[in-house]
């Protein structure tokens, strides 16, 4: 597992230091307020391979239970599109993208949160463009994790 310092960027994208942005949900038990905060904490967590902040945020009746350390971990960006509360359910639609086999792949999603006893879970989701093909990455384009690095210099895997 990666760990940040609090003063690293955090790897969610904000643009704040980890210590003021995700950090205090991952690692000091602070409770998301609402569906968009958890969804950004639990890109975070997916980002660091933390399993154990991931299952304690996942809607109990759907969580995997073979949820572990072999999530890809190489997510470059996250950018939230909309959110909506409703009562106790809120939903919040996402673009996230990830390197894999030095193709960028993209991943669009609405994902469903429940408020139970004042905290909020990532129940289920839905993709919004299943079947889109992974697209290779030019060697020297810039880095699709927005390092302003050319690719081969940055997360190009050889
Ligand atoms: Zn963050
Ligand atoms: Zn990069």
């Amino acid at each position: 597992m990666i760990t940040p310092s609090n003063s690293s960027p955090c790897p969610c994208g904000s643009k704040q230091n980890f210590g003021l942005c995700c950090e205090p949900y991952l690692r000091e038990g602070k409770v998301a307020a609402d569906p968009t905060t958890l969804m950004r904490s639990r890109y975070s967590a997916f980002c660091l391979g933390d399993v154990a902040y991931l299952k304690q945020t996942w809607h109990p009746e759907t969580c995997p239970d073979d949820l572990g350390a072999d999530e890809p971990s190489n997510w470059v960006s996250l950018e939230i599109i909309d959110s909506d509360v409703e009562g106790d359910e809120g939903e919040v639609e996402f673009r996230a993208c990830l390197i894999f086999d030095n193709k960028l792949e993209t991943l669009h999603e609405t994902s469903y949160f429940d408020l139970i006893d004042g905290r909020w879970f990532y129940h289920s989701g839905e993709f919004e463009n299943e079947g889109e093909k992974p697209k290779p990455i030019a060697k020297n384009a810039p880095c699709p994790c927005g390092s302003g690095k050319v690719f081969s210099q940055c997360h190009f895997q050889r």
